[in-house]
């Protein structure tokens, strides 16, 4: 940002033509935010890599028939997966939306058009209960009644025909055996005796890559992930991967087919285009490099804040996947300052820092994802400001 403000005067004043690029957001009395929040949606979630604004641009100069460009993509983004078949959806809540429209409808068109009136479907999608989650709205956004179950045999039990499809949220130690009842394995095995479709949620399983086909190979029916996340893609993209079958029916579930339950999670041909695009940049990236550049910024915050007398601590690893975060937490007594404090003026000054609270509201926590280096040296002076 320094940089442009000496950059194009010095350019204007040799007579060089200069175009500074107008900010959409500024022009809009906007200031975009530094983001420590990691991929939040409420603050963009997804910092889409350059090349990826550049490809998308120029799928917008042409009209292209979207089955073709679905078809296209999907071929890719399966081999990438290692599925039969993949779509690319609204995010992953539109991804687990139809996976579920898909298992109720199958290819019949009568019933893609009754749904969410579920005459002649099955009403049921079984969840274990500690992957009971807010998207999970999604799920019910087909009409179904979500089963929860919290024993094996309870499981077990609730395995009947009027089960659709049972939703299982990733997150797991590596083995795939995190704490719930029903490990994914032994989800997948019971259901195929029982022949219902098993969609896993995988969009807290990035970082890294190899996690998404390590669950295709578990022999789950779908998966789905976020696109507009830390694979920066179009932030409003995700994918469902899986089955064929499944697939095809998911498609006939979703726009463009307009009498459809899905018509509103409409995709665009350029953010099909971007999100392959963007899956198949983020499918080769060294892995261990970015979590040695991510580990490194927080290693700095973690040195500078203690200077101005706030205490840090590394968050735990949440379910295996390497995120760092740092929590800094203070004396709000001695301070004067409550987290809120901080945390507004953070965003309100310059640049604007987006943090979250710490654990149980105390503290600020930064998490360090997809920040380009030196963004830790600016949070980190921000807050020795503060605390000066
Ligand atoms: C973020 C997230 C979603 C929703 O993803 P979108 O791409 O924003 O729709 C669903 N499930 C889990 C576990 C998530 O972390």
């Amino acid at each position: 940002m320094i940089q442009r403000r000496w950059f194009f005067p010095l350019l204007s004043a040799m007579g060089v033509a200069t175009a500074k690029p107008r900010n959409p957001y500024t022009e809009l009395g906007i200031r975009p935010v530094l983001n420590f929040q990691g991929p939040v949606t409420t603050v963009g979630a997804s910092r889409m890599w350059p090349e990826i604004q550049s490809i998308m641009a120029e799928a917008a100069k042409d009209f292209a028939v979207l089955a073709e460009v679905k078809d296209a993509v999907g071929e890719r983004l399966a081999k990438l997966c290692g599925t039969e078949s993949a779509l690319v959806t609204s995010g992953t809540a539109g991804a687990i939306a139809l996976g579920t429209y898909a298992c109720l409808t199958g290819a019949d068109t009568a019933k893609v058009r009754r749904l969410p009136d579920l005459t002649g479907m099955k009403t049921e999608v079984l969840i274990q209960k500690p992957h009971r989650n807010g998207y999970d709205h999604a799920v019910r956004s087909a009409g179904v009644r979500i089963v929860e179950v919290d024993s094996r045999d309870a499981f077990v039990n609730a395995l009947t025909p009027n089960v659709a499809m049972i939703y299982y949220l990733g997150g797991t130690r590596g083995d795939w055996a995190w704490e719930t009842p029903v490990p994914l394995p032994e989800c997948v095995a019971l259901a195929k005796k029982a022949g219902i479709p098993v969609l896993v949620d995988a969009a807290n399983l990035l970082p890294s890559w190899d996690n998404i086909p390590r669950v295709a190979a578990t022999g789950v029916d779908m998966l789905a992930f976020s696109g507009g996340k830390h694979v920066r893609g179009p932030q409003s993209t995700g994918v469902l991967a899986g089955r064929k079958d499944l697939l095809d029916a998911a498609w006939l579930n979703s726009s463009p087919h307009s009498d459809s339950q899905g018509r509103g999670m409409k995709v665009n041909k350029e953010e099909m285009i971007g999100l392959l695009a963007a899956l198949e940049k983020y499918s080769k990236l060294d892995f261990a490099a970015l979590d040695r550049e991510y580990e490194r910024q927080a290693n700095y915050v973690m040195a500078e804040l203690p200077k101005a007398k706030l205490k840090v601590e590394k968050a735990p690893f949440e379910r295996g996947r390497r995120v760092h975060r740092v929590i800094a937490t203070w004396d709000e007594s001695s301070r004067a300052l409550s987290t809120a404090e901080v945390a507004k003026r953070l965003l309100d000054g310059e640049p604007r820092i987006a943090t979250l609270p710490g654990p149980g509201g105390k503290g600020i926590e930064l998490t360090f994802l997809m920040n380009e280096p030196g963004e830790e040296r600016i949070v980190a002076r921000r807050l020795r400001e503060i605390f000066a």
